[in-house]
């Protein structure tokens, strides 16, 4: 049987730029949206020969925002996917969508295509906190949109949440866990804001007009978040994502494996048979590339095997399933234990990780602290 993939199609349209926003997405230039949709298609021609003998097993919308485009773009992309490629029967295929761009109408649209997962971008409960950071919609939008969906028939739906926002308290956070877990979506991601440079809300950082919050609340923040949402039935399963039994989204857990993934459209990455590549990402140069007849790459680089044992380790330690003994083995013909014994040793007597029979996994307390467990299996 062929290898399964994860397929990846970013849409880079909003309707304003969030002001913490460093993805690749473009406000007021929906116009393009036509030809953006033929190029994509047009480049899943030029890819043919890496995806065509390659089984999908989860394809994700992303962006930006998908659901402002026209639900016929969507159509047409998704359309293509199954014309040209072998996507397995029981797909998981998400569509990324913001609060106030869907409507009853569309979001039927959606399910009749084979889109089967949604996921909302809420990040807060308090308009106060979603008009700070640049968000074009209100939490009564967010239930009106999560509601819609619910009629229409979708049964597995994340939300997307964000803390360390400036001036959120832990009970703004505390509030926006309850309100959400309330409503009973299958799937919550608590992603902790960085401030990146370039973003507005990094001059406003650096102009002294906001305060990042600070270190501490911030942790306490994630605890709290991490408790309340076990307490809830929620499995945490990758350090930012939640999940009910049975919900963990299949497409991110591919990266966390490491495995195999192609991406479609300006800025998208892929990691396919050890070469990692990605697309050129500005809007207009990755449609002109595509229309002149070249593959719109702007990277690309072979993954050697420490590298990818390395990323392996760092991928598949996210997660509270860990790194599987037995299939690390079978991919890289070498005992994990043999390759990182010293340092899992050194690792576990410091608390911060476990050492099973058929996996090593970070430990709670290694959580806190995991940029310094992951630096130790550098090469
Ligand atoms: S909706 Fe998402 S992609 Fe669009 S500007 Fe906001 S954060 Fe960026």
């Amino acid at each position: 049987m062929a290898d399964s993939i994860g397929l990846y199609i970013h849409v880079p349209f909003c309707a304003k730029k969030c002001l913490y926003c460093d993805f690749t997405s473009y406000a007021g230039v929906l116009d393009k949206q036509y030809v953006y949709k033929d190029a994509i298609i047009k480049e899943m021609g030029m890819r043919a020969n890496i995806i065509g003998n390659k089984h999908i097993s989860t394809l994700f919308i992303g962006g930006g925002t998908p659901s402002i485009v026209d639900t016929t773009v969507i159509n047409a992309i998704i359309d293509e996917v199954y014309k040209n490629f072998h996507v397995d029967q029981n797909a998981e295929v998400t569509i990324e969508i913001n609060p106030g761009t869907v409507s009853v109408k569309n979001l039927t649209d959606y399910k009749s295509i084979g889109i089967n997962r949604l996921s909302i971008g809420l990040q807060a409960w308090q308009d106060e906190l979603l008009k700070a950071i640049g968000r074009i919609h209100t939490s009564a939008e967010f239930v009106n949109s999560y509601n819609e969906a619910r009629e229409v028939g979708f049964d597995n739906i994340n939300v997307d949440l964000m803390f360390g926002l400036p001036q959120q308290t832990i009970g703004q956070w505390i509030r926006t866990l309850q309100a959400v877990v309330s409503l009973g979506p299958e799937h919550i991601s608590c992603y902790d804001l960085q401030i990146e440079e370039g973003t507005p809300m990094h001059k406003m950082v650096v102009g002294g007009d906001i305060k990042p919050l600070d270190e501490n609340t911030d942790r306490l923040m994630y605890k709290t978040a991490t408790a309340l949402l076990r307490s809830e039935g929620y499995e945490r399963y990758e350090v930012s994502n939640f999940a009910k039994p049975g919900f963990r989204c299949r497409h991110n857990l591919n990266y966390w494996h490491n495995g195999p993934y192609v991406g479609l459209g300006c800025a998208a990455h892929s990691h396919l048979d050890h070469i990692r590549w990605a697309n050129v990402s500005g809007l207009q140069s990755y449609i002109d590339t595509i229309l002149d007849d070249n593959i719109p790459i702007a990277f690309e680089e072979y993954i050697d095997r420490d590298t990818e044992m390395f990323e392996t380790m760092m991928l598949g330690l996210r997660t509270s399933e860990g790194v599987d003994k037995k299939l690390f083995e079978e991919r890289f013909g070498i005992r994990l234990y043999q390759r990182y014994g010293h340092v899992i040793d050194k690792l576990s007597a410091m608390g911060l990780m476990h050492n099973d029979e058929s996996a090593v996994k970070v430990s709670d307390k290694g959580v806190d602290v995991l940029n310094s467990v992951l630096v130790e299996f550098l090469p």
